[in-house]
Parts: C-alpha cells; structure tokens; sequence
C-alpha cells in the first residue's frame, strides 16, 4: 500500500482543523515561541518576530541541497518562512530572517500558503520542507487543512533553529512527518551571545525530546529510500568550537541513545555578521570538524550524514534571487554539499 502522511488521517477525522484553531488560539497572547511575547497577533501586532496574522514565504522552490534521503532525485519542496525567532550573527539566510521591513511584501494568504505547498507537489517534490517555521506554525496548520482537501500527499519535514516550544510541538503531533532541528548552542551564554535567545541549551534539548517522543529513533524510508518519517538532528560545527560539539553529541547519546538519525554539518562561513564578530570570523579547520568526527565515532552513532569538510566554500545562498536562492535547480543536484554515510574510513 502505497505510504500517506500522518496527518491524511487527522484531516480526515476533523482533528486537523482542530488543531489549527487551538494553535490559533495561542496567536491571540502570543506564545507560539519560548519567548512568550504575548502580543495580539491575531489583530495585526508584531513583536520580536516582526510577525503578525499572514504567513510570510519569501521564497519557495524545489532545493536540492538537503540530505540525500531527503532530496532524492526530484528534490524537497521548501517553503522558506521570513523572519526568525533567533538572530544568530552568521545566518546564512540573513537575507530573509533579519530584513523585516522589506519582507512584509511577502505577506501572502493562508490560501496562498496551501496554493504554494500543492504548486512544490505538482513539480514534483518529494516532500514539503519547512525552513524556519516555528512562528509561523498556526498558520501552516490552517493551510494544510486547505491544501490536504485539495488532495496533498507528501510529508512534511519541519526544518526548524530548535527553539521551539514544547506545547506547540505537541499540538504539531501526528502532523509533522518528519523533524529536522538543527542543534546550536549546548551553553545558553553563548545562544545568548550569538543569536540573542536565553537558555537555548534546555529549550532546544526538551523541543528535540519531544521530536523523539513523536516519531522515535527510526527513521522510516519507502521503496525508492526517501525518508518518509523520523527525526534527523543537525549540527552544525562553528569555529572555536562555539557549538560546544562535544557536549551536543554526548547530551544525544545520553538522552536519546546512540541509534538516532545525525547530519553533522561543515558548511559554516561568517555570513551576515560573522565576519566582524570575533571568533566567528573564518570557516572551519580541518581539525575542528576531525575531532567533532572522532567524538561522533566514539558516542557509537551509526545513522546519518557526515558533510564534506570543502561545504563551507561551497553553500552560500543568495536569496536577492527569490526564485532561484541556490542557482538553477537543475544545476543545484550537483552544486549542492555533498554528504556521506557515516563511515570510518
Ligand atoms: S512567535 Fe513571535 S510573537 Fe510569538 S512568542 Fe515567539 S517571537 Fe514572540
């Protein structure tokens, strides 16, 4: 039988829309995100996410780069989200997350919102990605009502800072197919330092434990090996080892075991900020990634991707292309950073 997303059935059973309205709810004092702002976003107030009632999409399109299960040969449909609750100095998409003023022109409609995820099915895509959603997340409920009655299919991956809130994530249960958090900081002074948000380490920590709590340890593929369901953690290393590495892989092992799903990511460079910040200024050293890779062998994990340590001169999108952020698509299967399986070689 051919597979269906998760929430085919809570559409069905009318939960989906249920869940939608008390995500909605939580707009009114708004506590979408640890930061618990409390603002009436319902009428049209912005507050730390400069983010109000409409969803912002300031670009969508078939990406090639993510990891191999993911992309397969057709690619992922991302949707990338304006705006962020975090504001790291690096970000490699700053274009898009920091210049709230100009990303108000991307407003779109919840029903544009649905358009836009059946348009990425129609290409072809192999599943809906959802790249900084978590403001966003009442609004991409309300629309997956819409579009799951015209007929979506594909699963949705939740691509996500993992500064998220627990009660969100749990109304998000049995509607996300697949999480994909990349784990920052393990020192909240350095969370707070770097992208200004107070005590990321037990924020992101209790988000990727109810990730697990979800969908568990296994990651499900179909016939062809795409991952349909589970969790894929992220990291990604930054220079001076500023993302306390180490600490990240063992609190992994310790609280989820050593079986989980990890993309371990070498594609930093001093985007946005980063080049007149201290410390962060410069890629990597092959040394830095080498021991982030011996600690990843000696934790025991066996499951994931490890990026070609060449990533960081090779990953820079330009989202002054909308359209296009990482090149032509077609193009893009090759440019993008490679990845392998985790191997000793
Ligand atoms: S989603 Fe935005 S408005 Fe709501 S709590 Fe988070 S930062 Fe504040």
């Amino acid at each position: 039988m051919a597979w269906t997303p998760a929430y085919r059935s809570l559409y069905e059973s009318g939960e989906l829309g249920d869940r939608a309205v008390r995500l909605e709810a939580m707009l009114a004092a708004c506590t979408i995100c640890p930061h618990v702002c409390g603002n009436n976003r319902i009428a049209g107030d912005i507050a730390r996410c400069h983010s109000a009632w409409l969803p912002i999409v300031s670009s969508y399109c078939r990406h090639f780069g993510e990891e191999p299960a993911l992309t397969g040969t057709h690619g992922v449909g991302n949707i990338f989200f304006g705006n962020c609750t975090m504001r790291c100095v690096y970000c490699q998409n700053f274009e898009i997350s920091t210049q709230w003023k100009t990303e108000q022109a991307n407003t779109v409609s919840i029903e544009r919102l649905a358009e836009i995820m059946l348009e990425l099915q129609a290409e072809g895509a192999h599943a809906i990605g959802l790249v900084s959603p978590t403001h966003f997340a009442p609004q991409i409920v309300r629309a997956l009502v819409l579009a799951a009655a015209r007929g979506l299919m594909l699963p949705l991956i939740y691509n996500t800072n993992a500064y998220d809130s627990v009660d969100v994530l749990r109304l998000l249960d049995g509607i996300v197919d697949i999480y994909l958090p990349d784990l920052k900081y393990a020192e909240n002074d350095l969370g707070y330092r770097y992208s200004k948000v107070r005590s990321y380490a037990e924020v992101s920590h209790a988000a990727v434990r109810e990730m697990h709590r979800q969908v568990g340890s296994t990651v499900t593929t179909d016939e062809h090996g795409l991952v349909r369901r589970g969790l894929i953690i992220r990291h990604l290393v930054l220079p001076n080892d500023i993302a306390s590495s180490k600490e990240q892989l063992l609190w992994i092992r310790d609280a989820l075991g050593n079986q989980v799903t990890l993309s371990i990511m070498a594609q930093y460079y001093p985007a946005h900020r980063a080049a007149q910040t201290e410390l962060l200024d410069r890629v990597i050293r092959l040394g830095e990634y080498e021991r982030v890779l011996d600690v990843l062998h000696e934790c025991g994990f066996e499951n994931g991707w490890i990026q070609d340590f060449e990533s960081g001169t090779s990953y820079r999108p330009d989202f002054s292309n909308r359209a296009e952020p990482f090149g032509d698509a077609s193009a893009s299967a090759v440019s993008a950073p490679a990845a392998h399986n985790f191997q000793r070689e």
